[in-house]
C-alpha cells in the first residue's frame, strides 16, 4: 500500500495451503489480487525441497521467516521472468516480505473459474491444449519449470469478446530454475499432470504424445527466433 500498488484489501478469495489471496484496489480503482503467504503453517518441509538446490538463494538462513520471505520472492521472480516472455500469466506488481501485488484475473467479482472447475467443450480442450504446449515450451525457453502445473493452477478467462477463453497460470512460488537438479523430473511431471488432465476431460492425450508436441513447439520457437 505504501508503495500505491494498492490502497485496500477488499475480500479474501482464497485461503490455500500456503497462502490467502485477496481482492484488493489501488486509488485509481483497479482491481489486484494481493497474495499474501503464511508465515506459520506453510509446509517448511516441501518449500526447502524446491528452495534447496536453487542457485538464486544459495545461503538462506535456515529459520522459517527466512524460507517465507525467500518462497515470497521466489514466486515474485519466476512471475517476473514469465511475464517478461510473454507468458500468460498475472503480471507482477511487487512484493515485499511475505507479500505478492499481481494483476488481476478474470472480469467477475471473485475472479474466474479455474480449469478443474469448468466443463470444456472438445473444441475448448484442443484450445487449452495449444495453449498449454505453447505455455510449457515457452517457460523451458525462458529457463523455468512451473513444478506443480495442473488443472488447479490454470484459470480461465474469459472476456466475452468471442475470441475463446484464455488459460492464465498462477501460483509460481515452487517453479525452478532448468538447471535446477530436479529440473527434469518436474519438467516431466507438468507434462504428465497435462496430459492426464485432458484425457480425463474428453481429450485423449498420451504423456508420449504431449511431452513430443511440447518438444516440437521448442524447437520451432527457437527455429524461428522468437526468444
Ligand atoms: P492452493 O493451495 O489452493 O493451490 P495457493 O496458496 O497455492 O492455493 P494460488 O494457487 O496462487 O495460492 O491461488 C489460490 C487461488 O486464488 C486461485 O485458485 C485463484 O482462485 C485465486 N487467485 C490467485 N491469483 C490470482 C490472480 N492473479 N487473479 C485472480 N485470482 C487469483
Ligand atoms: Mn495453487
Amino acid at each position: 500500500a505504501q508503495k500505491g500498488l494498492f490502497d485496500v484489501l477488499e475480500h479474501i478469495i482464497s485461503t490455500g495451503k500456503e497462502a490467502h489471496v485477496f481482492v484488493a484496489r489501488d486509488t485509481n480503482g483497479n482491481k489486484r489480487a494481493v497474495k499474501i503467504f503464511k508465515k506459520d503453517t506453510s509446509d517448511f518441509k516441501r518449500m526447502n525441497e524446491y528452495i534447496a538446490g536453487d542457485v538464486r538463494f544459495r545461503n538462506l538462513p535456515r529459520d522459517r521467516r527466512s524460507l517465507v520471505l525467500a518462497w515470497t520472492r521466489k514466486e515474485y521472480k519466476n512471475l517476473l521472468i514469465a511475464s517478461k516472455a510473454r507468458l500468460a500469466v498475472p503480471l507482477p506488481l511487487g512484493f515485499k516480505e511475505n507479500v505478492i501485488v499481481m494483476e488481476f484475473i478474470g472480469a467477475g467479482q471473485d475472479g474466474c473459474q479455474r480449469l478443474k472447475d469448468t466443463k470444456p467443450s472438445v473444441k475448448e480442450l484442443k484450445s487449452y491444449r495449444e495453449q498449454l504446449i505453447d505455455f510449457i515450451a515457452g517457460l523451458y525457453l525462458a529457463g523455468l519449470v512451473h513444478a506443480d502445473l495442473s488443472e488447479y493452477n490454470t484459470l480461465v478467462d474469459d472476456d466475452g469478446k468471442g475470441g475463446g477463453p484464455r488459460l492464465v497460470v498462477i501460483d509460481f512460488a515452487q517453479g525452478l530454475l532448468v538447471r535446477h537438479p530436479n529440473a527434469r523430473d518436474f519438467f516431466e511431471r507438468d507434462v504428465r499432470n497435462c496430459a492426464n488432465y485432458f484425457t480425463k476431460a474428453g481429450l485423449e492425450t498420451s504423456y508420449d504424445e504431449l511431452y513430443a508436441m511440447v518438444k516440437k513447439r521448442k524447437d520451432g520457437i527457437v527455429k524461428n527466433g522468437k526468444t
